[in-house]
């Protein structure tokens, strides 16, 4: 019979504390959201370029990738049939402003085999594919780690799965929300255990964190004075 109360205890605390940590939550994204506005992530005309983009965005920023998929587009390679035919070599020199365009390249080309493959070279089959598949799917191509593959899911794909970055860690484990040590997985199950399950709010989210970690989160020298995020507290 006690054993029974302190169960009940213990859900009722357990349900107050994710109630708490749900609000601690929203709040952080009200208060990015109202600083920065919408961002309207990904960049990108069609999910193919989308994808594209995740992969060339690792290890640099936009602007170098925008440059690289500016060279593609330019000469009309931007497809599926068209980029996946190109021979290694001359990919690598269309995407070089991306940087690491030998190694990004190669990704590319794991990447097309991967969907030429299992999906019969068809965007369309590789989009409608289940959220869990694809993204074994996707993490089963040498050189696509989490971070890219649920870039796909969610921008290219619209599915309710949460990106984390350095800054996502950074900024959760500044605030005690988080551990220190926590992994990618973790970090995503806390997300998405506190929200609903809305991939245009994970969008959004993603990029004002983002946003946060770029102009005030910074590695060394945080400038906590101006930031949104300044006084709020983990639970
Ligand atoms: S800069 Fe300071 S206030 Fe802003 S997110 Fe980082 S630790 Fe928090």
């Amino acid at each position: 019979m006690r054993a029974g109360v302190t169960g009940r205890r213990w859900r009722a605390r357990e349900q107050y504390f994710i109630g708490k940590m749900q609000e601690q939550v929203e709040h952080i994204y009200k208060r990015l959201y109202d600083h920065f506005g919408p961002q309207n992530w990904w960049p990108g005309e069609t999910p193919f370029e989308v994808i594209i983009g995740a992969v060339l965005t690792q290890n640099t920023n936009w602007k170098n990738v925008e440059r690289a998929i500016g060279n593609l587009k330019g000469v009309g390679l931007l497809s599926f049939a068209r980029l996946s035919e190109l021979p290694v070599a001359l990919l690598a020199e269309y995407i070089r402003p991306a940087g690491y365009y030998n190694i990004k390249a190669g990704r590319l080309r794991n990447l097309f085999a991967m969907i030429r493959e299992t999906y019969n070279s068809s965007m369309e089959e590789m989009l409608a594919d289940s959220t869990d598949s694809l993204r074994r799917n996707l993490l089963s191509v040498k050189g696509i780690g989490p971070e890219t593959a649920d870039s796909i899911l969610l921008y290219a794909a619209n599915r309710p799965v949460f990106v984390v970055d350095t800054y996502t860690h950074r900024i959760l484990s500044r605030h005690d929300l988080i551990c220190e040590d926590f992994g990618y997985d973790e970090i995503q199950e806390f997300f998405m255990d506190h929200l609903d399950p809305d991939p245009s709010l994970f969008n959004e989210f993603h990029a004002l964190l983002v946003c946060a970690g770029k102009e005030f989160c910074k590695k060394s020298k945080p400038r906590c004075s101006d930031c949104p995020l300044k006084g709020v507290e983990g639970i």
